[in-house]
């Protein structure tokens, strides 16, 4: 299992690969950025892209979101995946912002994750993107690399994924941990075919040496 300074090690040689690694969300305000993240649950970022330029313009705040009907918003959002689901959670989001925090995105993971539609993994990311607030926001890439790398057990859960790497990690690495582990997993260490022979990694990475022998 990696320890920290491993761990540290290997997250830097990642973003010295990926210097600008960042969200691929296109957003224009904390509040667009909140839905565009609701929607990219199990959908690429960028069909999200897509179909959040339309929806914005119409939905410029919570206010005018909060009053529409699931079926006029799922016409906006009806190419991406669960976007039925989606419809309902948006609206929902929107009329809890706007009742609730007076139709500002609140900053804290306790208020966060009491919006409809809203886990800890969007909660992180928001936190991190919108108010800098450092966070670890566990997806699938983060945790297949993590479990590739050996930095945690292949039995741990999202959860105890984000809180091993808080500790393995320093604070001031987190947010950009993030996105650089999201490039990482999507553009080197691929689901199916990760780029193993020219991995800088190779060496710390059991999994990896395995692929290039086989
Ligand atoms: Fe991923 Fe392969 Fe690199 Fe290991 S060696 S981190 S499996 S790309």
């Amino acid at each position: 299992m990696m320890n920290k300074k491993q761990t540290t090690a290997a997250v830097q040689t990642m973003m010295e690969e990926f210097p600008d690694a960042k969200s691929e969300l296109n957003a224009d305000s904390n509040f667009h950025f909140l839905l565009a993240v609701i929607l990219s649950a199990q959908a690429t970022d960028k069909s999200v892209n897509k179909v959040t330029p339309a929806l914005f313009e119409r939905y410029v705040d919570p206010e005018s979101l909060a009053q529409a009907e699931s079926s006029e918003v799922e016409d906006y959002i009806k190419n991406i995946g669960l976007y039925k689901n989606k419809a309902r959670y948006l609206i929902a989001c929107a009329q809890k912002l706007v009742t609730d925090f007076y139709g500002v995105v609140p900053q804290t993971l306790s208020e966060l994750t009491s919006l409809p539609g809203v886990g800890r993994k969007t909660a992180d990311v928001v936190l991190g993107d919108c108010f800098g607030v450092p966070a670890i926001a566990v997806d699938t890439h983060v945790t297949r690399i993590s479990k590739r790398l050996r930095i945690v057990d292949p039995k741990d859960t999202p959860h105890e994924i984000e809180k091993i790497l808080m500790k393995k990690l320093p604070q001031s690495m987190w947010i950009r941990a993030h996105h650089t582990m999201i490039f990482w997993g999507r553009y080197r260490c691929t689901a199916r075919k990760p780029r193993c022979a020219t991995c800088p990694l190779l060496k710390q990475c059991r999994e990896g040496q395995t692929r290039v022998k086989s």
